[in-house]
């Protein structure tokens, strides 16, 4: 599978990277996730209260901008109500840890993504177990990444870029959304790919990264196309390049990674629905046909196309694949970070 051997190219590259140890620099703003429900045991009666889609980063984020997208239509096949709450902190680990300890009742569902896969083997407290502290919903989409910069960054392409930041190494500083977070992988494959290590700026979701990247307070980053490509259209950042095999249809301009020499910066980001472990079944399969009936409505996969992403296909929208997914990409990361020694302490 194509995915499998780009994640082998990532721990080539990153294991190149050698020790490095890095401080979870991101706090959690706290928060309460809606939970609490009296649902009951069953699907029956389900949803009737509001059920709560917590985002683990910050609102206006590229996570909540796809979670904001599909919660509509989910509620309406529901008949419920979808309330997103951003709780925030830590590469995406506080909000998951809440999920995890929130009741197993439905009304309590995360957003993650490739984040999941990421957090076990990087911090040692993570308070939770991925396959073990929550039943898989379904996949949602699978995003692109951009590298970009504040506009007036001096380097032109992505080539300059690298050899821009290793003459200036001491003064670039790069943003992120938390050790763990998907912005947070790119970098360290970019510095890697670059044979660099540079100050890394870390914020509670690149939401906030991308309005500082946009006022010049931070010098560039890697994020998804769902959020940056408004302001890459705009020309409010600079944009050097997309970090897939094949060029956005939504960015027709920019080239691939490959494309602009370097081809080992490739990694695009995975999202999926979680509840707490011991959801009832039939709340689970509610919540997955919502899922399916959410990701093949016209408008959500416009909406998407504009952001250079899609909907995946209903086969992957199940817990089954999203499971399968998950066990998969567990593996190839623990091995990925376990190579590079990176470490959130
Ligand atoms: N996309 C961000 C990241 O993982 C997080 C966010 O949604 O703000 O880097």
């Amino acid at each position: 599978m194509r995915r499998i051997s780009r994640y082998r190219a990532a721990a080539r590259m990153i294991a190149a990277i050698g020790v490095v140890s890095l401080v979870a620099a991101c706090s959690g703003n706290g928060g309460t996730t809606g939970g609490g429900g009296t649902g009951g045991a069953g699907a029956g009666g389900y949803p009737d209260q509001n059920i709560t889609f917590v985002v683990p980063f910050s609102a206006g984020g590229p996570t909540d901008t796809v979670t904001r997208m599909i919660a509509e239509p989910m509620a309406a096949k529901l008949g419920g109500k979808i309330v997103v709450q951003n709780v925030e902190g830590a590469g995406g680990t506080v909000g998951a840890g809440e999920v995890a300890r929130a009741q197993p009742d439905g009304y309590t569902v995360l957003m993650h993504h490739i984040g999941m896969s990421t957090a076990p083997a990087l911090y040692q407290d993570l308070g939770y177990k991925p396959l073990e502290d929550f039943e898989m919903v379904g996949l949602v989409t699978e995003v692109p990444m951009t590298v970009v910069a504040r506009k007036d960054f001096a380097p032109a392409t992505l080539q300059d870029l690298v050899t821009y930041v290793k003459a200036n190494a001491d003064k670039v500083t790069l943003a992120n959304a938390g050790i763990g977070a998907a912005s947070h992988l790119c970098g360290l494959l970019f510095q890697t790919a670059a044979g660099v290590k540079l100050q890394e700026v870390p914020y509670e979701g690149t939401g906030p990264a991308l309005t500082d990247l946009v006022g010049g307070q931070v010098d560039f980053m890697c994020d998804q196309t769902t959020n940056t490509s408004g302001q890459i259209s705009a020309g409010e950042v600079k944009a050097y390049a997309v970090t897939t095999p094949e060029r956005v249809k939504s960015l027709p301009d920019l080239p691939t990674t490959a494309e602009a020499g370097l081809p080992q910066l490739e990694v695009s980001v995975w999202h999926g629905l979680y509840v707490p472990k011991g959801t009832p079944q039939d709340v689970v399969q509610k919540l997955s046909e919502a899922l399916k009936t959410a990701l093949a409505d016209q408008a959500v996969i416009d909406q998407m196309a504009k952001l250079g992403t899609a909907p995946v296909p209903a086969e992957d929208a199940t817990p089954q694949a999203h499971r399968a997914k998950l066990e998969e990409q567990l593996g190839t990361w623990a091995k990925v970070i376990a190579d590079a020694g990176v470490k959130a302490s």
